[in-house]
């Protein structure tokens, strides 16, 4: 498959659709694929190890996507958080978000470990801190952790998770908060790196096995790789300036996918991927 022909940091086109806001890459270790969505389309894709595309509809903005570890797939979507049927397509609510914001929809999400899902709110206009940022837990329990978010995006975690990266893109900045993997309790939370300016912001993120931070830079063209200390360590350019987000798979979790959307660019709205030297961790499934 596509894979093959992706053999260095220089990262190359993939065969798929291209996307109006293609977003949130996730690599499902259990099944080889690698899941995305096209927010405005609401549409969820599947690109299989051996090549097979499949796409379904959601029905509304999604915003992330998740694989659900007792079947199906789970959406942070306009509505809030939905249980996909990958057989027929349905979809059903698991738990309404800010049903009270109708301008509201969920963004960027991601599960730690023990499969809790943490996504984010922002309004459809961009104005800024009417969103917030919340947590699925397995049993359906849903937590606000906190609010005044402008457009709630990156999530990831250290390789011990005691660390939570989170990027609020209108802030220009990556944060980090103390993590009890135990609990999901997040704890006091701090400015980690400071980027962009104007139109150019901070979106989606992963941490790679080494535990440096793997950002992409909406408008900026580029995945800019931080280490654990906030110093910037390693750039991969893209043709495409709207860079949305990254996730590492494959068999050996060395390859990095990374979205983007329509706009400026020879390839805007394409999905990448490249080979850039360190491996990633896995992305985790929905445990609920
Ligand atoms: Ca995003």
């Amino acid at each position: 498959m596509a894979n093959r022909a992706v053999s260095s940091s220089q990262p190359v086109q993939l065969p798929v659709p291209i996307a109006a806001l293609g977003e949130g890459p996730h690599w499902d270790v259990a099944s080889s694929a690698l899941y995305w969505v096209d927010v405005p389309a609401g549409r969820v894709h599947r690109l299989a190890d051996d090549g097979g595309h499949v796409s379904w509809d959601a029905g509304q903005p999604v915003g992330a996507v998740v694989p659900r570890a007792s079947g199906g797939l789970v959406l942070a979507a306009r509505d809030g958080f939905l249980a996909m049927d990958t057989g027929t397509g349905a979809v059903t609510p698991l738990a309404p978000v800010e049903a009270d914001r109708p301008g509201n929809r969920m963004n960027d999400g991601s599960c730690d470990r023990a499969g809790r899902f943490y996504a984010g709110t922002m309004a459809a206009d961009e104005s800024p801190g009417a969103g917030s940022l919340y947590r699925l837990d397995p049993d359906l329990r849903l937590t606000r952790l906190f609010d005044g978010v402008g457009i709630s995006n990156g999530i990831g975690w250290s390789p011990d998770e005691t660390r939570m990266y989170y990027v609020d893109s209108l802030a220009y900045q990556v944060d980090v908060m103390d993590y009890d993997p135990a609990t999901g309790e997040i704890g006091r939370r701090r400015c980690l790196a400071t980027l962009g300016n104007g139109e150019v912001v901070p979106d989606g993120l992963t941490v790679d096995a080494e535990g440096c931070i793997w950002v992409a830079i909406w408008g900026g063209g580029a995945v800019q790789r931080y280490r654990p200390d906030g110093r910037l360590k390693q750039i991969i350019e893209l043709p495409a300036a709207h860079v949305t987000s990254c996730a590492f798979g494959g068999k050996d979790l060395d390859v990095l996918y990374i979205s983007t959307a329509a706009g400026h660019g020879a390839a805007a709205g394409a999905l990448f991927a490249c080979r850039p030297g360190v491996t990633g961790q896995e992305c985790h499934p929905f445990r609920g």
